[in-house]
């Protein structure tokens, strides 16, 4: 969260990764003259005008979490106490304490529910995203990093639930991509030379627009300014005319195009100064959002901390490709720390400064991206986005991939495979389908070489958030990998025979370009060698007749004029032994942070105690990715009933399900709350030495199991072997009104 700010809205961020020349093409955040919050392209905003100031309320929630850990650590102090018989004053003195730790817990909920109340009277995706967070943090699935120097923005530790739900998402990820697609796992550094990201263009273009407090130094991203203040404007301000609603809709349309000098303009011609000191800004200029380091302690080696985790598989493809017989297709997959110095990180766990990316490269023959697996996802339906849809202002609309693909909308079988698998990895894991889409980039935000590329939305109270990019990139990595190092990232087709081929052979005349485009020269050479056959023989007539021809060098962002003599164009024929070629690259790419964040919310509700008192949290998340699977309470505090609960524990362990043995004296029903609040989907209550009940998060139905059944039942249900329904089936019910469900 930016402190600074009273107004949030949504911002999706697609990086460098997929536009390296169009640096600036952050994702569509507001589209084509509506700001309407229900337009389909656009996503949700939200507005919350806060009169404490969101660093307040943030310190609020951290003193609210860390009160209640400390009231419950002292709540089994004066349990202890009274178990070792301490003295009544001993005891006394410490429930005073509890009491007035409560009283001021109390104190903290009050400023917090008066500053959440006073933020825009009621807005409900704000109160649910607290109530979400503020059990993440308490029951510490994440803590704020650095936290008793008072943290530092965009970056967070998981604590050991969010640990645990992080590894079993990625374990699923192995077993989904890497084992069901025999895919090539590798594990790169995160420190990469600067050479690497020189080649990938990451050291030139991976930009924002950054804008300085002239006075204080403080620095914000120009593009959010501009934002927050047209969005401000027509949000509050019911004096402007409609032609300059009109005016600041376009602005709000157009603003990812926007050259650093447009973007200054605006900013001066609004009038739009520091928002927290009123102070002057200076010109926007792009700020480079990779981590520079030294390699070495001569200082003579520049690395950088990754961006991104494919690079890595890049520089390995000839290794890689041999590994795989020389054969093509093949994947390859790398999970990894990403760093990226966001400007002003201000979406809570969504925009990071250091974060976990799954990455898979599918490399294919550019010629043939059919699939052999593509029928297993063919039959897939489920909302899609298409460009055609977006532009024209209507919403998603359930597709099936088949379809998508028959009639164009996909631009080809491999692709959509990995959309589909995406679609099943994500809702396995959780995702609620309804509010998950996939939408097909526009071609402002695709780079020149994409041939397409679409997002995996989910929605979240933040709005639609991009948390899995799948892009087919064409050969343009390897290439530039091939030519920045000179190793040839390419792969052979042998024929059966040796083919008589007509080759087209472009030959720029270096002399000449550099003569009439001196430090662009090369760009416009690796235009000029880019162009497809097409392109190459209307480039041809139109020389031999015209003499000239206007030609666009995408990566200059401008046109220039090619005369005769600067390029030598020509089919030749040749007998070949194979076929060499750079293969196409598509690549899925899963932000996992993003997609943890937005399971968290899309598993969340709060259901009544059973005396109506209180609203207690609880994370439906299913089995595969829920922490801990089973907790382990004996029913009252005794030997017997201790004994086969831990008995129970170290069979459960030994079956490899991770579970948590509650031997407490507190209640049942708190029990059962405190696990709810976790997720665990089952919990084993031991009420006699025979047999006992197993109670489904959910549902809370319970189930009477003998003691060595338990173990085999809980491994079925939480590995998905079977459901919680054929469990019900197989055992008796326990209905038992002995209260010991109290929630
Ligand atoms: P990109 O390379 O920009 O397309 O990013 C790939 C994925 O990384 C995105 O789909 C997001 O899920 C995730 N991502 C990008 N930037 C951030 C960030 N600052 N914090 C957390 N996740 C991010």
């Amino acid at each position: 969260m930016n402190p600074h700010k009273n107004i949030y809205f949504i911002d999706m961020l697609s990086g460098l990764h997929q536009s390296p020349i169009i640096s600036n093409l952050k994702t569509l955040s507001v589209i084509i003259g509506t700001i309407s919050p229900i337009s389909p392209i656009q996503p949700q905003i939200i507005l919350r005008r806060n009169f404490i100031s969101p660093m307040a309320e943030e310190s609020l929630r951290r003193s609210l979490a860390e009160k209640q850990s400390t009231i419950e650590a002292r709540g089994n102090a004066i349990r202890e106490l009274k178990s070792s018989g301490a003295s009544k004053s001993e005891i006394d003195d410490a429930v005073k304490a509890l009491n007035a730790l409560k009283l001021e817990k109390t104190s903290i909920e009050n400023q917090l529910k008066a500053s959440i109340s006073s933020s825009g009277g009621g807005d409900t995706n704000d109160a649910f995203r607290q109530a979400v967070v503020n059990t993440l943090e308490r029951r510490l699935f994440f803590i704020p990093s650095f936290k008793i120097y008072r943290g530092v923005a965009g970056l967070y530790d998981y604590g050991p639930p969010g640990c645990a739900v992080k590894s079993n998402v990625l374990a699923f990820w192995r077993q989904h991509f890497v084992l069901e697609e025999d895919m090539l796992e590798v594990d790169c550094p995160c420190v990469t030379p600067e050479v690497v990201l020189k080649a990938s263009g990451h050291v030139d273009k991976f930009t924002d627009l950054m804008v300085k407090d002239e006075k204080t130094g403080n620095c914000y991203r120009a593009d959010h300014l501009l934002k927050d203040y047209c969005k401000e404007k027509l949000e509050n301000d019911l004096s402007i005319s409609a032609d300059k609603a009109a005016e600041l809709k376009h602005v709000l349309a157009i603003l990812d195009d926007l050259s650093g000098e447009q973007l200054g303009a605006k900013l001066k011609e609004y009038g739009i100064v520091a928002p927290d000191t009123k102070n002057p800004l200076s010109d926007p200029y792009p700020f480079n959002l990779m981590f520079q380091t030294q390699i070495g302690p001569s200082g003579a080696s520049t690395g950088y901390m990754r961006p991104e985790t494919a690079q890595g598989i890049f520089v390995n493809f000839k290794d890689l490709y041999y590994y795989n017989g020389n054969k093509l297709p093949f994947a390859a997959a790398q999970i990894g720390q990403a760093f990226r110095n966001e400007i002003s990180p201000r979406q809570g766990l969504l925009r990071v400064r250091e974060f976990t990316l799954a990455e898979i490269e599918h490399f294919v023959d550019p010629d043939d991206k059919s699939h052999p697996k593509y029928s297993e996802v063919a039959n897939l339906k489920f909302l899609m986005f298409p460009r055609g849809e977006q532009l024209s202002g209507q919403s998603a609309k359930r597709l099936s991939l088949g379809e998508a693909v028959s009639e164009g909308i996909v631009n080809n079988q491999t692709l959509a495979y990995f959309i589909g698998r995406v679609y099943l990895f994500l809702t396995r894991l959780g995702i609620n389908e309804e509010r998950l889409r996939f939408r097909q980039h526009l071609p402002n935000e695709m780079a020149h070489y994409a041939a397409d590329c679409w997002d995996a939305e989910i929605e979240s109270s933040y709005g639609w958030i991009e948390c899995v990019g799948i892009a087919d990139r064409s050969a343009y990595d390897l290439r530039a990998h091939t030519d920045k190092s000179g190793a040839q990232l390419v792969a052979q087709e042998k024929f059966a025979a040796p083919k008589e081929v007509e080759k087209l052979v472009i030959t720029p005349v270096k002399k000449e370009l550099g003569l009439a485009f001196k430090g662009s020269q090369k760009m416009v050479v690796e235009a000029l060698e880019a162009m497809n056959e097409k392109e190459a023989m209307d480039m041809k007539a139109a020389l031999e007749t015209k003499g000239e021809v206007d030609f666009k060098v995408c990566t200059l962002e401008k046109t220039v004029t090619i005369k005769k003599s600067m390029v030598s164009i020509s089919k030749e024929k040749k007998k070949e032994h194979q076929r060499v070629f750079t293969p196409s690259v598509i690549e899925p790419s899963f932000g996992i942070g993003r997609i943890i964040y937005c399971l968290y919310e899309h598993s969340f509700y709060m259901r009544p105690s059973k005396a109506g008192d209180e609203q207690l949290n609880v994370f439906r998340f299913p089995p595969l990715v829920a922490p801990i699977k089973c907790s382990v309470f004996p029913l009252v505090q005794n030997q017997q009933y201790e004994e086969v609960a831990k008995q129970i524990s170290r069979s459960l362990t030994a079956a490899g399900i991770s579970n948590k043995k509650d031997i407490t004296g507190t209640s049942i029903g708190k029990r059962y709350a405190r696990t709810d609040e976790l997720g665990v989907p089952f919990a084993v209550t031991v009420d006699s030495t025979s047999s006992v009940t197993i109670r489904e998060r959910d549902s809370k139905d319970q189930i009477r199991v003998n003691v060595d059944e338990v173990a085999a039942v809980i491994k079925e249900v939480s590995e998905g072997r079977c459901t919680w329904a054929d469990i019900l089936q197989k055992y008796p019910a326990h209905t038992s009104a002995s209260a010991d469900d109290e929630n």
